[in-house]
């Protein structure tokens, strides 16, 4: 028994496996919606209607076959055109006829009663415009015995349905036409969000004319989008307000590019987009006056716009083909951008015309292509311009960089100079003070010995009234190098004034300074300037001091120098009282020196 159990449970599957595939693809058939092509039927004009039962005479009439009531021939200027169908029969539970659009008003009738009605025609069969919606309306149950009629109105170029009419369940045509406008959504949400970028960078930017003109085209352009779109009429049912907005957002497409180009090439404001402008500005305004004012229907300007549309647009590239070229990349993305917007534009024209079949979104495609092409030129001269201003930054900052160099150069010159002596380059008398006070403190705090030298050239009076000044200048010079030569490196050597120079000695007692005068005194009497005559010989007579400590000195050491260079000067005028050309010495504590 338990052998066959798995043959008796694999057929069971196969059995209803197969039943069910076959039961899903009878329902998939049956309730799927069907187009109606093939089997329409029309005629021009109205058709006779019986005056006493008020029925319309159907059978008088010569009944011409088509794929579908879409571009008939021979209308000779008929507003009415009457239109069957024998519906195929199937398994809707819940039948509907969905029609794309109907140019312009229409009424349907089945076994001579209204079924469904657009707008409203008269007897003598006047109608008014009414917007395009798509239309969905319920037919009877006993639809597929007799023939659907359908008188339309148009008193626009074209007439009759346009787009597509299908049959089937009401759910299933809901379904489709939603999910086109939800499709149909998806390109709105994409421009409407590059309008809102471009507006947005629009307004934080400093160059915001570009930016914020592309921002309102993407919103114009997404209007137009949504009053177009299936679900608009779900959201408000008002087809000739959306008809009303679609066809002004479309008028105003020209005036928009030409606000975008004019904001753009602001250098050189192209003649051509101004006129562009102007053009479309007076064109939607003259259209929206002539329908409100007279029995103009603001639909019939379509054709000439359409007309005018290309005539301005290639007027506008063409006239600012150069200007474009010498702009470089935004300039031939901004080309691409409008060539793109037309494209899709006169694509979507044609076949509003029915002079091509239907192009799928080409149209949507081509307005965000637009759109991303006009954020593209913005981003793109927003870097050009990020990088121009890098560039100059850089330029700017080597140069500052530059002139700061110098003026610190400069600073150091005139610093030097105003710390040096002009003639011998040796420390002048300010800045010789300054860093003595600091050496001087620095000596007191450690108690380190200290000596200051001071000495006169003796008889410099003479040197200059019998050789001149320059030579006087020459010995000056000549001692100055001598003393340099002669001190170790980093002591303070001063021309303190005139023929006289100091010289600080740090780390330096009474022995070490009095040696050292000695020999600066030995080398002075050495140099020789060479004159015309016999070479020049300069003495010169030396004070030194020397400090000692006794106990803290917590005075300040301004007082100190001073006192030093007093007391130095003091020994050397004893020199040059016993005759100059000597040195004579003095070490003193630092309490004598503040104390005297
Ligand atoms: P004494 O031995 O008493 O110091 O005599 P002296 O002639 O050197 O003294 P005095 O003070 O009378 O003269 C100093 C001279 O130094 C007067 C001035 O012409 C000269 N002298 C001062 N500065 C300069 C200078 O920069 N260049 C030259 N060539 N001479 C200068
Ligand atoms: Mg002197
Ligand atoms: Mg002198």
């Amino acid at each position: 028994m338990n052998f066959f159990r798995p043959i008796t449970v694999t057929t069971l599957w196969l059995c209803l496996l197969f039943s069910s595939s076959s039961w899903a693809e009878t329902e998939l058939q049956d309730t799927s919606p069907q187009v109606l092509r093939g089997n329409w039927f029309y005629h021009w004009g109205d058709l006779p209607k019986d005056q006493t039962s008020g029925q319309w005479q159907y059978h008088q009439a010569k009944w011409t076959k088509t794929e579908f009531p879409e571009n008939l021939q021979g209308r000779q200027g008929k507003n009415i055109l009457w239109v069957k169908i024998d519906l195929p029969s199937g398994n809707w539970r819940d039948p509907y006829l969905f029609i794309s659009a109907a140019d312009l008003t229409m009424e349907v009738f089945h076994k001579r009663q209204e079924i469904y009605h657009f707008g409203k025609i008269d007897a003598q069969g006047n109608s008014r415009f009414e917007g395009w919606p798509w239309h969905i309306f319920h037919l009877p149950n006993d639809y597929d015995q007799h023939t659907l009629y359908f008188r339309i109105f148009s008193d626009y170029p074209s007439i009759g349905l346009s787009g597509e009419a299908s049959i089937g369940n009401r759910f299933n045509l809901l379904d489709e036409i939603y999910g086109s406008g939800i499709a149909g959504l998806s390109f709105i949400l994409v421009v409407l969000l590059v309008g809102i970028i471009s507006t947005i960078m629009g307004t934080i930017k400093k160059d915001r004319a570009v930016a914020v003109s592309t921002g309102m085209l993407s919103f114009n352009l997404a209007i137009m989008m949504f009053s177009e779109n299936e679900l608009s009429q779900v959201v408000l049912f008002e087809p000739l307000f959306w008809r009303y907005v679609a066809a002004f957002s479309y008028f105003l497409i020209p005036a928009f590019l030409s606000i975008i180009v004019l904001a753009w090439l602001k250098e050189t404001p192209p003649a051509i987009a101004r006129k562009v402008l102007i053009i479309t500005l007076v064109f939607a305004l003259g259209v929206a006056a002539l329908s409100a004012f007279t029995t103009f229907n603001f639909v019939n300007a379509y054709p000439y716009f359409d007309v005018l549309f290309i005539i301005l647009v290639l007027a506008l590239l063409s006239g600012c083909k150069k200007l474009f070229y010498q702009q470089g990349l935004p300039g031939i993305l901004m080309a691409f951008g409008i060539l793109t917007l037309f494209i899709s534009l006169l694509l979507d024209m044609l076949s509003a015309h029915g002079l091509i079949t239907w192009i799928g979104h080409a149209g949507q495609w081509g307005l965000i292509l637009f759109t991303l092409a006009s954020l593209m030129i913005y981003l793109v001269q927003d870097w050009q311009q990020q990088i121009a201003l890098n560039t100059l930054t850089q330029q700017l900052e080597s140069k500052v960089l530059i002139r700061t160099a110098e003026l610190q150069a400069s600073q150091n010159k005139l610093e030097k100079l105003a710390r040096e002596d002009y003639l011998t380059t040796l420390l002048n008398r300010r800045a010789f003070t300054e860093r003595a006070i600091e050496e001087v403190a620095n000596a007191i705090r450690h108690q380190r010995p200290i000596s200051l030298l001071l000495f006169d050239l003796d008889h410099f009076k003479d040197v200059n009234d019998q050789y001149g000044h320059a030579i006087g200048d020459q010995v000056l010079k000549a001692i100055a190098s001598t003393s340099k030569e002669t001190c170790r490196n980093g002591e303070l050597i001063c021309r303190y004034g005139g023929e006289e120079f100091v010289i600080l000695l740090h780390d330096t007692d009474t022995e070490f300074a009095k040696s050292l005068a000695t020999r600066l005194c030995n080398a002075i009497k050495e140099i020789e300037i060479k004159t015309d005559n016999k070479p020049i010989k300069v003495t010169a007579s030396f004070g030194v001091i020397s400090l000692n400590y006794s106990e803290p000195y917590k005075g300040s050491p301004e007082k100190v120098v001073e006192g030093l260079l007093a007391e130095a000067d003091k020994m050397m005028y004893e020199v040059k009282i016993a005759g100059r050309d000597g040195v004579k010495s003095l070490e003193i504590t630092l309490d004598h020196l503040i104390g005297t």
